[in-house]
């Protein structure tokens, strides 16, 4: 009945390989006097055109320095860089860090700056705590907190489907997560999506890339050189009208059936599958919403669904509503255990 979209429904933004943004980052000692500096305390543009050196960054400052940081390999590549696991030098503390090639405009970039800044500001155990963020030479690093089970998405190849127990508890730190970002922070993700929620060994499952893609959009977007992906989006968003952060709650509706029956929901008109994207944005706003088989889940998992993929994001439920939904509690007393759960499937720690 479903089946998975066969396409590639992402355009490339173009980068030159990753494994010249990784010498470039290993190569670079300079990092810390960017163009632009980013941390918790503030950020500052510095162009280039500037006299004026930045002060040094000390480590009695308590800021991380990308020079201080030993690479310890690549752990995954986006559509717009690479993400690696690095270490600290003197606390051999382990980081994400993630690299964006992007040549940008001064205007763009004091928007991502800003965008950073609330990233940084981010106080959550739901969401990936961004530490600090450099911009230098046409390169953006971002240190984040290092999720050592890897993404969602990941997780996903290797187990095929996830059992309703497992995506309740699953489902319960999402919804918290965004819960925090929309109501305490006022941020719509607009990427939600399974490689954007990234989990550990301790069973913690927390949002990554909130508001990024905002950025990217807005930067690229008119260009046409970058377009994220389409299969999450709610209808309203693929239409083109306003949107809220009801358009988050669809995307996590479309992650979780994905998650539960191993197949995207969104089947192709054609046996050969989906020939291009916008077949599959026709589909979304014009197809009644996709919806779990009620003789293989349970009616309260199929009702959580439906309350998430309503086409009206009016009739659609907020994140805190939902966290009151029978589906999300139903499972409590089993006392589910995601830190096994994740970790027996073999996390990427295991092979370092
Ligand atoms: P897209 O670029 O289309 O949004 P993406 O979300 O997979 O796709 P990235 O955000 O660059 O792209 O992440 C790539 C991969 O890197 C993820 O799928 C995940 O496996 C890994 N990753 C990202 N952030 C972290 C992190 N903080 N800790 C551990 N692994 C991470
Ligand atoms: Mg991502």
């Amino acid at each position: 009945m479903m089946k998975k979209a066969s396409f590639n429904s992402k355009l490339k933004l173009s980068l030159p390989p990753p494994e010249s943004l990784t010498k470039f980052l290993t190569e670079s000692g300079t990092f810390q006097v960017g163009d632009l500096l980013v941390n918790k305390d503030g950020v500052r543009i510095v162009s280039e055109s500037e006299t004026e050196v930045p002060p040094p960054i000390k480590p009695s400052d308590n800021q991380l320095s990308l020079e201080d940081m030993d690479v310890i390999k690549v752990v995954g590549k986006g559509n717009g860089g690479v993400v690696q696991l690095v270490q600290h030098k003197w606390t051999s503390q382990f980081f994400a860090l993630k690299v964006i090639q992007m040549n940008i405009e001064e205007q763009a970039r004091t928007a991502l700056a800003q965008e950073l800044k609330i990233n940084q500001s981010s106080q959550c155990p739901y969401v990936v705590v961004c530490y600090q963020s450099f911009y230098k030479n046409g390169v953006i690093s971002i240190v984040l907190e290092y999720m050592d089970g890897g993404s969602l998405l990941d997780f996903l190849k290797k187990v095929k489907t996830i059992p309703e127990p497992y995506l309740a508890a699953i489902c319960k730190q999402v919804l918290k997560g965004l819960a925090y970002l929309h109501r305490e922070k006022h941020i719509i993700h607009r990427d939600l999506k399974p490689s954007n929620l990234l989990i550990n060994h301790r069973g913690e499952v927390k949002i990554t890339d909130f508001g990024v893609s905002r950025i990217l959009t807005s930067t690229f977007g008119q260009a046409n050189t970058f377009v994220g992906t389409y299969n999450y989006m709610s209808p309203e968003r693929i239409s083109g009208g306003k949107y809220d952060s009801k358009s988050d709650i669809w995307s996590l509706g479309v992650v979780l059936l994905e998650c539960a029956t191993g197949q995207f929901p969104y089947s192709p008109p054609e046996e050969e599958g989906w020939t291009n994207f916008y077949e599959l944005m026709v589909a979304v706003v014009d197809q009644p919403p996709p919806c779990a088989p009620s003789d293989q889940f349970s009616p309260q998992f199929c009702s959580f669904i439906s309350a998430c993929v309503q086409k009206d994001p009016k009739v659609r439920q907020s994140a805190l509503k939902l966290l009151e939904h029978p589906f999300v509690n139903m499972y409590d007393d089993l006392d589910v255990d995601l830190s096994s759960y994740f970790t027996d499937v073999g996390s990427p720690l295991a092979s370092l």
